[in-house]
């Protein structure tokens, strides 16, 4: 047994993970980490969730994901399905009948509420909006550096200037970078400084399952009513909304009736307003209206910061060797880094020992394998054979007329220098050149880039293309 599996998870615990990694904490919140398993009867799974609506919407966006995860991990499964299961709920068909089909007289007390009938409307959205902010995504405990200084001085400006800076604050970046950290460090800011101010924080995806649920029960008055209230309304990941005609819609309604109001409203989503898919042209010109802030990918310095920032929250002390092995090691993005320590942290508490550097390594071998995107000999001379023009054959082959050579040469330069392969390795895999072949190619391209800006700039473009593959 080897010590990474101290740690055990159920099929189900490591399904609910790759699920958060692929979609995200906001969706995986919502709808995913709610979900129940019951255990399975002829080899089938079956998801148990409370209303046929949720039964529809996870079937739609996920079952597919949720299967082809489960079937992977536990293999004496073949299938797996959603049911509808209100606790309450004595009989089981009951279940299957939507709640607005009131036509038959033998509906009971028991029948799943509507969260838009008129008195649920509100605690709805509280509830949902309080419960999703997460306790530690605060200010104090946000890391700034260089790649998210930007969006932290606008996030803090939105959330302690008395009038509105800008409209909308428009947050983007990759996954796992500190979007809706930084919301909801607004949030809980703004309660601290004016605890009556009414801040509402959701997901675009409970927009729309508000939304949706709203004109189902035709009671959009209390929708609108609620989300034209605000003095701050927050929508994290935007980019949900895409192709969704009529929720976007209702958002650009909404969005306009805040911002004329001079309501303050912040957006996040994945990529610029501009570089949004599926959403119409008025409302991407509308969002890029305020201040559009991205947050880049990290920097070591910013890896290195925040995993000093939380070991000490967890009050662990991690050699530094450890968290400067990590901080070089784990550069996907933030949340990975923070697993990758948190794992760290959950192995030194159960066997009770110091984690050393080989301790590291073995306990996340995994992770660490799928961030090593070490650039190989084969995506060189197939990304300089491209630029080049010539044949990928050609970085093998004898021929020595000066438009294969050169290429070739400036290929084995990027070898020596983006790959930590051997000149007698690189040389094999030139079609078995000699070491002192790949060492000349190597002089020859470094003089020819001092002298001749055209080469220099071919060099550079090909490395940045092939680091940020
Ligand atoms: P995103 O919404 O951009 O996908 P999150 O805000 O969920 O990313 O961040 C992922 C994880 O990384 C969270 O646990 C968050 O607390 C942490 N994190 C992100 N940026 C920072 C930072 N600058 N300092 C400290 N923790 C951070
Ligand atoms: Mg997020």
């Amino acid at each position: 047994m080897t010590a990474a599996h101290h740690i055990e998870q159920s099929p189900w615990e490591r399904v609910q993970e790759r699920l958060r990694n692929k979609f995200g904490e906001a969706a995986y919140n919502s709808w995913l980490k709610p979900l129940n398993i019951e255990t399975t009867s002829n080899n089938c799974l079956y998801i148990t969730v409370p209303t046929r609506f949720m039964k529809d919407w996870v079937n739609t966006y996920y079952l597919d994901k949720i299967r082809d995860y489960y079937l992977e991990e536990d293999k004496s499964v073949s299938d797996v399905q959603i049911k509808v299961k209100a606790s309450a709920m004595p009989v089981a068909e009951k279940t299957e009948t939507d709640s607005e089909n009131i036509s038959s007289k033998k509906i009971t007390p028991l029948t799943p509420k509507d969260p838009f009938d008129k008195k649920e409307a509100k605690s709805f959205l509280t509830e949902s909006v309080n419960a999703s902010l997460d306790p530690r995504f605060t200010f104090d405990n946000f890391v700034v550096g260089k790649p998210n200084e930007l969006a932290h001085a606008a996030a803090r400006r939105v959330a302690e200037a008395d009038n509105v800076p800008f409209n909308p604050l428009f947050l983007y970046g990759g996954v796992g970078l500190g979007k809706t950290h930084l919301m909801h460090a607004i949030a809980w800011q703004i309660k601290k400084i004016n605890p009556t101010r009414k801040v509402i924080y959701l997901s675009a995806e409970k927009f729309m399952y508000a939304f949706v649920r709203a004109l189902r029960f035709k009671d959009t008055m209390a929708f609108k009513e609620l989300f034209r209230s605000v003095d701050v309304l927050m929508i994290d990941d935007v980019q949900f909304i895409a192709g969704k005609d009529s929720t976007q819609e209702e958002f650009f309604h909404t969005f306009n009736a805040l911002v004329d109001q001079n309501r303050q409203v912040v957006i996040s989503a994945d990529k610029s307003p501009s570089d949004l898919e599926g959403i119409e042209e008025r409302m991407k010109s509308r969002l890029g209206w305020g201040l559009v802030a991205d947050i880049h990918p990290t920097t070591y310095e910013l890896r290195l910061g925040i995993l000093q920032s939380k070991a000490e929250l967890a009050q662990t002390s991690v050699d530094p060797q450890v968290i400067e092995f990590l901080a070089h090691k784990i550069t996907s993005n933030i949340r990975e880094l923070e697993g990758a320590l948190n794992r760290l942290i959950a192995h030194a508490t159960l066997v009770g020992k110091r984690i050393t550097l080989d301790v590291a390594q073995d306990v996340l071998r995994d992770i660490l394998r799928a961030n090593d995107r070490r650039v190989t000999i084969d995506d060189i001379q197939k990304r300089v054979a491209e630029h080049f023009n010539i044949r990928i054959s050609d970085m093998h082959s004898v021929r020595r007329a000066r438009n294969v050579a050169r290429p070739r040469q400036i290929a084995m330069y990027l070898c020596k220098t983006l790959t930590p392969k051997s000149l007698p390795e690189i040389g094999r895999q030139f079609g078995g050149r000699d070491h002192t072949t790949v060492l000349y190619a190597i002089k020859k391209v470094e003089e020819l880039k001092s002298q001749d800006k055209t080469i220099m700039e071919d060099i550079e473009l090909l490395s940045r293309m092939l680091e940020y593959r």
